[in-house]
């Protein structure tokens, strides 16, 4: 092909549509080239005999942020995807028998936290209010801003850097409302919407509470890959070519600006920017680290930030239906300081897992068969690169979390009709995600939002990223807030 596109976006994750989207918009022609046979990336789903499972991401909050990218192209989100309100956000089951259903609305949960603790409905109000100011504070220059420097912090409001809550850790900022270990443990939980670990990461990232807990959580009508195929859609409206199957091997750079994409079949696309929806380090490490000593020690230096959590998944058809489940579910563990020891400092899943259950059959009965339920069940664990063997591991895995549930009195092993496991291994491999880690790196040190790469790669004029692993960070809002920072950026610089 002899055409020289405006944009080469490598990679059809959320990030990467959202660029090509606000792109094509813009009046660039855009190709998108995908190394899968099918797009979508993390966010994907599976068939199996009358059931469907969402694989990737199955918590939406943010809705907002949907809404700007279809508004972005002049469109309404509404035309294109149905986001419905899931309500109770979630059922929290403890090793003590204590159930706990969280939402929005007071008057199931005051009774609820009443019962908990005497001072449990006051402290989590204000914690609420906490997580919202925080969101006033840091939503603007971490989230939704260009990353931030550490100098631009100095030009916010002096109250408001106080307020930034960068030095004390989560889990220690949490005790300070003097809630019961349930909902300080439940509150600790918001750590792992970054794969990051509650006792080491900053209270900043408490803001991510504000963000489910005051504002909600969404489910699409059919699925959540139903955001892929309404992207798509609106990608294709726009005019963007995307190609399956076509994996990038290498940039082709010349004299330090972007001339095209070298895909793996030998065939060699020209383009005047390319937009990276891959993970950082292959960018580095596979694609820049060749050129010069300060590429190479661009990618050790990336490579040297610890890892967000991978996660170990099981996709299970379960015949009968369970009345005391819910959409989301999760099966706290009795320790959960040991566990995020086990993932992060011993590189090992957790003994005792934190267990988490979706069931979309609950929101969408044809997600199963009408005698049964699809459930998706993840347990963070730790990225690779350690000891820990998944392939001679993995089966007793899948059996431990089947006999923690069945403590839980939900013993289903005999009702299974159906299971596929997901170790690290595959995630890795299906995504491109660097050691298998579900958000790039972790968030577990204050100075984390300041290192996550830029999307503009300062080295290389005309390449950009955008995904979960550069800023503002991972999960599904943030990677296509990315988009939105690369797209923005490439504008304003012009043809490379
Ligand atoms: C199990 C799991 C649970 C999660 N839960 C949630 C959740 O509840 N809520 C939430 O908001 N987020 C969740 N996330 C995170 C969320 O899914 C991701 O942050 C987001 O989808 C990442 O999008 P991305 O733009 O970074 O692209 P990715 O999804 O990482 O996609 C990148 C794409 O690039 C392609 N690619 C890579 N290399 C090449 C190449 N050389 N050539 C061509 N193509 C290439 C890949 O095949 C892939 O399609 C979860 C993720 C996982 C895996």
């Amino acid at each position: 092909m002899n055409s020289i596109w405006d944009v080469i976006v490598v990679g059809a994750g959320v990030g990467g549509l959202s660029a090509a989207i606000r792109l094509a918009a813009a009046g660039l022609r855009v190709l998108v080239l995908e190394q899968n046979d099918l797009p979508g990336g993390k966010l994907t789903q599976r068939f199996h005999n009358g059931y469907r499972w969402d694989c990737g991401p199955s918590v939406i909050t943010m809705r907002g942020v949907l809404e700007d990218l279809f508004a972005a192209a002049g469109r309404r989100m509404e035309d294109y995807l149905s986001l419905q309100p899931v309500v109770p956000y979630t059922r929290y089951f403890y090793p003590d028998g204590t159930r706990l259903d969280i939402s929005g609305d007071l008057s199931h949960l005051s009774p609820q936290l009443e019962r908990l603790a005497k001072r449990d409905l006051e402290g989590y109000l204000k914690f609420l209010a906490y997580a919202a100011r925080l969101y006033r504070v840091v939503a603007p220059t971490f989230i939704y801003g260009e990353p931030p420097r550490l100098g631009n912090l100095f030009k916010q409001p002096l109250g408001d850097i106080r307020y930034l809550d960068g030095w004390r850790t989560m889990s220690y900022a949490i005790r300070g409302f003097g809630l019961s270990p349930y909902l300080h443990q439940l509150l600790c939980r918001f750590a792992t919407y970054v794969g990051s670990d509650p006792f080491r990461a900053p209270a900043t990232l408490n803001v991510i509470a504000h963000v489910e807990l005051n504002e909600g959580v969404w489910y699409p009508v059919g699925g959540i890959y139903r955001i892929m195929e309404a992207l798509l859609r609106l990608a294709q409206e726009l005019g963007v070519q995307i190609e399956c199957g076509r994996a990038v091997r290498q940039l082709e750079i010349v004299d330090g600006v972007i001339r095209g994409v070298v895909c793996a079949d030998g065939t060699v696309e020209r383009t005047r920017s390319v937009v990276a929806n891959v993970d950082v380090n292959v960018v580095h490490d596979a694609w820049l680290s060749g050129h010069d000593a300060r590429a190479r020690d661009r990618a050790r230096q990336l490579q040297s930030y610890e890892p967000s959590c991978s996660g170990f998944i099981m996709l299970l058809g379960v015949r009968g239906y369970h009345p005391q489940l819910l959409h989301h579910n999760i099966f706290f563990s009795s320790d959960y300081q040991r566990e995020f020891r086990e993932i992060f400092r011993e590189g090992v899943p957790p003994t005792e897992p934190t267990i988490y259950v979706a069931i979309t059959s609950r929101s969408t009965p044809q997600d199963a068969p009408s005698d049964a339920e699809n459930w998706f069940v993840l347990v963070n664990a730790p990225s690779l690169g350690g000891t820990w063997n998944w392939e001679v591991e993995a089966e007793r895995y899948a059996n431990r979390i089947l006999e923690r549930l069945a403590m839980y009195g939900l013993d289903v092993r005999s009702r299974i009709a159906v299971r596929y496991i997901v170790t690290p291994v595959e995630i890795a491999r299906t995504t491109g995600a660097w050691r298998g880690a579900l958000y790039g790196a972790a968030s577990n040190s204050p100075w984390a939002a300041f290192r996550r790469p830029h999307n503009r790669v300062a080295e290389v004029r005309g390449l950009y990223l955008a995904g979960g692993s550069v800023h503002p960070g991972g999960g599904v809002p943030l990677a296509i807030l990315s988009g939105r920072l690369a797209s923005r950026m490439l504008i304003e610089d012009g043809p490379a």
